[in-house]
């Protein structure tokens, strides 16, 4: 399958929520571990200025001369902001606090929508052959968001399986049909996947039945489970896959990047 979606180039997919704390960095980062165990090539855009899955995938802040912010407001060239992480198969172009007035500068730049949908649509992006790019979004909409929804294909969203998980997600459909409209028609629902379940807890089930009741297909069928391991990989720059390879949270990411998979196959002629 790489080979046919190189052809097309990455597929480009924003994980979003404008809540903080619901799993969309350890998404972004196991995922894209998960992928590569699997053979993809993968790159992750940091577009969140606290720089978490940066520092998870062990990228030290002197290493970070050239991070998202370049690539959106410097000009700088592909070349000059992907990194390989220790993880075999993942690069990221890393972010720092530099991003956090990006917002704002962005707001007076005619392109404002669309620096990120040109930055990845560089020419040098095919010299890369990476099968896909997984944008860790900050926990806002604001503009840097709506950059990774008109660059992306489509859109990830975790929902902590806790009260309120459900309330926020009518703002978020509202801004992909506003993307949608205004600049990128294309736009699809990756899917929304369940993190931080605990099946031992009344309301992570009625949360799960309310997401499968209100948007059906668009639920993965797999759920992320709290487990402790998941959380103390990044103190270890590492993603759980490596950290603790046989732990649930682990096996519950290689999971869900064969649903994931199974859900990009090329349709059958
Ligand atoms: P976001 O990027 O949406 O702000 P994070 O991915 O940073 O959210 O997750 C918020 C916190 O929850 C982090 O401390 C993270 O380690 C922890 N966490 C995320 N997923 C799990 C999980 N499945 N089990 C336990 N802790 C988790
Ligand atoms: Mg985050």
């Amino acid at each position: 399958m790489s080979d046919l979606l190189v052809v097309n180039g990455p597929k480009i997919v924003a994980i979003a929520n404008q809540k903080g704390g619901v799993g969309k960095t350890t998404t972004t980062i196991n995922l894209a571990a998960a992928l590569a165990e699997f053979g993809s090539n993968v790159l992750i855009i940091d577009l969140d200025p606290q720089g978490n899955a940066s520092t998870g995938l062990g990228i030290e802040l002197e290493d970070r001369a050239n991070t998202t912010y370049e690539l959106l407001l410097d000009d700088a060239d592909l070349d000059e902001v992907i990194l390989k992480t220790a993880v075999e198969g993942v690069s990221i172009v890393p972010s720092t606090v530099d991003l956090s007035s990006a917002d704002m500068e962005l707001i007076a730049n005619e392109k404002r929508s669309f620096l990120l949908h040109d930055a990845l649509r560089q020419p040098a992006m095919e010299a890369h052959e990476f099968d896909f790019i997984l944008i860790d979004c900050p926990p806002s909409l604001n503009l840097l968001t709506v950059n990774a929804m008109v660059a992306a294909h489509s859109v990830l969203v975790p929902l902590q399986s806790e009260f309120f998980a459900l309330e926020g997600l009518s703002q978020l459909m509202l801004t992909i049909r506003e993307v949608r409209q205004s600049a990128n028609p294309g736009l699809r629902m990756e899917g929304v996947v369940l993190t931080m379940f605990d099946s031992r807890n009344n309301l992570s089930q009625q949360v799960e039945a309310d997401a499968r009741d209100n948007l059906g297909e668009m639920v993965f069928q797999t759920k992320i489970p709290r487990n402790v391991r998941v959380s103390e990989a990044p103190s270890y720059a590492m993603p759980v896959l490596e950290f603790d390879s046989a732990s649930k949270g682990a096996q519950a990411y290689r999971e869900l990047a064969q649903e994931f998979l199974k859900n990009n196959e090329p349709a059958e002629a």
